[in-house]
């Protein structure tokens, strides 16, 4: 009777299991575009929207393009044929997409641009990131706060500028964020580019790319201090900031008597967390991509569901072709001072990572 009772309750797991399983698949294909694995935070987001969206009952499709435009493209249009009813996309170039978008919504796909704006394609359906001049704004103080301007040092500092990949338009609102607080001190000689590069145009870094921002930081030491020293240095990303510090080694930086410049960065990558624990460098901007990516799936499964989308913001995200209504969470600005604890009591690290 036992060895029935066993059976019976096994049988009806199995079956429970499978209708769940097979109800699962029924809400639906998600497209997940991520950009490149060439930096954490893209896996990072990629992992937490497979697990959000699996837990809401969809199937998922996760491609990464390796910073690649047409592979982007090619895997986008192999989501739409494979019957994707949704996809999430963080666009490489935010240019690019208006052609395959136009497909998707033909066949009545909806579109959700993910941290990065998708521009020029009216078939943007809503747009879920952080509040990135904000962003720009936390990584300008820091600097400041590094260098003690906010206590009342006068300087003068100087200071040097990275901006991230002109395709990005989270890149323009970075910097603008950034010099919305360092132009005034700057009209003021208080904070002093020696370079006079100032501008996305100048000091954008294509495709985030590490090596180029390194490269172009070799540039300016040897054109523009060779006898006098670098202070600050305002970086967008901990990508870029790593090729600085690697750039500002090379000419002897990073000793007692010749400390780094404060330098900014953003994602809390593991290694510039352990770099500003060691003092490399200064700051960093964390956004947890596990919220950005539980409140898009929250969004996606509303718009599909036929309830209200949560949005916060209707005027700020203007793609060229209309206002992408807009979902901004908050960043958080981490030092030497609060990185550890914030990591750790997030969970987005574990103790032993940081060692
Ligand atoms: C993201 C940043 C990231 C950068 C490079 C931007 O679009 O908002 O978090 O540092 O891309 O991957």
């Amino acid at each position: 009777m036992k060895a029935i009772k066993t059976l019976l309750a096994g049988a009806l797991l199995a079956a429970f299991s499978l209708t769940t399983h097979v109800s699962a698949a029924d809400k639906g294909l998600i497209g997940i575009s991520m950009p490149t694995k060439s930096s954490t935070r893209w896996i990072s987001d990629g992992d937490s929207m497979v697990k959000e969206f699996t837990s809401l009952g969809y199937a998922t499709d996760l491609q990464y393009a390796e910073d690649d435009i047409p592979n982007q493209l090619a895997q986008i249009e192999n989501m739409v044929t494979k019957g994707a009813k949704v996809l999430v996309i963080a666009a490489i170039d935010g240019t690019t997409l208006s052609d395959i978008l136009q497909k998707a919504h033909d066949k009545g796909v909806k579109v959700f641009a993910y941290d990065r704006l998708i521009r020029n394609s009216g078939n943007v359906d809503y747009y879920a990131t952080f509040d990135n001049f904000q962003v720009g704004v936390l990584q300008a103080n820091s600097l400041l706060q590094g260098l003690g301007i906010n206590k009342g040092k006068t300087g003068p500092f100087n200071i040097e500028l990275f901006g991230g990949s002109p395709d990005d338009n989270n890149a323009f609102f970075f910097y603008d964020g950034a010099m919305s607080v360092l132009q005034p001190l700057i009209d003021k000689k208080q904070l002093v580019v020696q370079s006079n590069q100032m501008g996305m145009k100048t000091v954008g870094t294509l495709r985030w790319d590490g090596a180029v921002a390194q490269a172009r930081m070799d540039n300016l030491l040897s054109a523009f201090y060779s006898n006098k020293r670098v202070d600050a240095v305002l970086s967008p990303y901990d990508g870029l900031s790593r090729g600085i510090i690697s750039s500002l080694k090379g000419v002897g930086y990073g000793t007692a008597s010749q400390p780094m410049p404060i330098i900014s960065g953003q994602d809390a990558e593991l290694p510039s967390v352990k770099g500003i624990l060691s003092g490399e460098q200064y700051s960093t901007v964390f956004k947890d991509t596990r919220v950005l990516a539980k409140t898009t799936a929250a969004m996606v499964d509303a718009a599909m569901s036929g309830k209200q989308v949560q949005i916060n913001d209707t005027k700020t995200y203007n793609n060229g072709v209309k206002i992408v209504p807009s979902n901004l969470l908050v960043p958080v600005a981490a030092d030497k001072s609060n990185i550890k604890d914030m990591m750790i009591s997030s969970g987005y690290y574990k103790a032993e990572q940081l060692n």
